[in-house]
């Protein structure tokens, strides 16, 4: 693949905070119409990686490209028109507003607000059970169902490249495999997605290829069939058992990995517990809660001012979630910027 093609392509990717090299000549493509897998220990660069390519993280080095554009010097929300949907880890979903205005959210970028109206039957196509809950206030649906809310508000922004960090994370196994099976739905659409998963099993059970990052580099590219029944791999990512229904693959990719590199991976895996999370609100250094409750309040006030005791026309109500939207993804970036250059300051 290369920067002229449909897909995703990341080309030699370095980001550092301060002295700390998070990620050092990172370089993945996802096509469209397959599901990609990053694995990784705690602390890897998989959040940092995703956040590079979402534009909400700068890097020092190197190039992303979305669908042959290059995503150089773009903004989070530019990076979002160019195609590419990110589910951050925790889901980031309006807790106090219904699926459907949750939904409606998701479609802010122009483009997408022209296929609003097709992208919402997609996304209740795929997700019958919202169809239903459609004004249920999201903060009291289930783990599972909020994920699906949070992969539905990423898809009414009509994106070619899905990326979701983290997405069973503190989900019933249950839970789990539905957002999985939901995510070989979405594949099907054509849509490439870009996955980072602690649950290398389940991940790696539904994906067509995988990589490796092991402190910031990749370390092994291979089949998802071909990763599973590595051994190297089955040690450090799934516990080491091994599996009746794993299929035995002729080259396995222990041969690709660097002996340090497992059993750097072997040693994070055994000694750390799990990191605070960082997702990307975290990495803005700003409170999430506090700018979605911000953002909720301002809306609602809008839609409750004394001269207008209905909501608007939903032509109105889109326009005014564009532009409260458009000035939060201002300040949310800002704000990452800032976070950013403080922490390269303090080291
Ligand atoms: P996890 O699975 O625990 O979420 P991860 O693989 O997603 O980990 P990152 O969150 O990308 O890893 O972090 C990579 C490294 O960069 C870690 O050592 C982390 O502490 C560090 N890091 C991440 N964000 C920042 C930041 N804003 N400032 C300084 N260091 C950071």
């Amino acid at each position: 693949m290369n920067n002229s093609t449909q897909g995703l392509v990341v080309q030699n990717v370095s980001v550092a905070y301060g002295k700390h090299q998070a990620l050092d000549n990172v370089s993945i493509e996802v096509e469209p119409g397959e599901i990609v897998v990053i694995l990784g220990a705690n602390g890897a660069g998989k959040s940092s990686l995703l956040s590079t390519i979402a534009g909400l993280v700068e890097r020092q080095s190197g190039s992303v490209s979305i669908g042959g554009v290059a995503t150089s010097g773009f903004r989070a929300h530019q990076v979002v028109s160019s195609g590419l949907a990110l589910v951050p880890e925790g889901r980031g979903i309006f807790g106090d507003l219904s699926v459907e205005e949750n939904l409606t959210l998701g479609a802010h970028a122009a483009h997408a607000r022209v296929r609003e109206s097709e992208q919402r039957d997609l996304v209740y196509q795929l997700f019958p059970k919202l169809i239903e809950r459609r004004q249920q206030i999201a903060r009291t649906m289930s783990g599972g169902e909020q994920q699906m809310v949070a992969i539905g508000r990423a898809l009414m922004s009509a994106p070619d490249i899905l990326m979701l960090d983290e997405p069973s994370l503190g989900l019933s196994p249950l839970l789990a495999s539905e957002v999985f099976k939901t995510l070989k739905k979405v594949r099907e659409t054509g849509l490439g997605i870009l996955l980072v998963e602690q649950n290398a099993k389940q991940s790696l059970g539904i994906a067509d290829r995988g990589y490796l990052l092991e402190t910031g580099r990749i370390t092994a590219e291979d089949s998802a069939q071909n990763l599973l029944s590595d051994p190297a791999v089955r040690q450090a990512y799934l516990g080491g058992s091994a599996s009746a229904e794993v299929p035995k693959t002729e080259q396995p990719v222990a041969a690709k990995l660097s002996a340090p590199a497992v059993e750097n991976t072997r040693q994070r895996l055994a000694g750390l517990d799990r990191q605070t999370p960082q997702s990307a609100d975290q990495l803005a250094g700003v409170n999430l809660a506090d700018w979605v409750r911000n953002a909720e309040l301002k809306q609602r006030e809008s839609w409750l001012s004394p001269t207008q005791t209905e909501r608007p026309k939903a032509t109105d109500s889109q326009t005014q979630t564009g532009s409260a939207l458009d000035d939060m993804l201002a300040r949310f970036e800002q704000s990452a910027r800032q976070a950013a250059n403080e922490s390269s300051e303090q080291r």
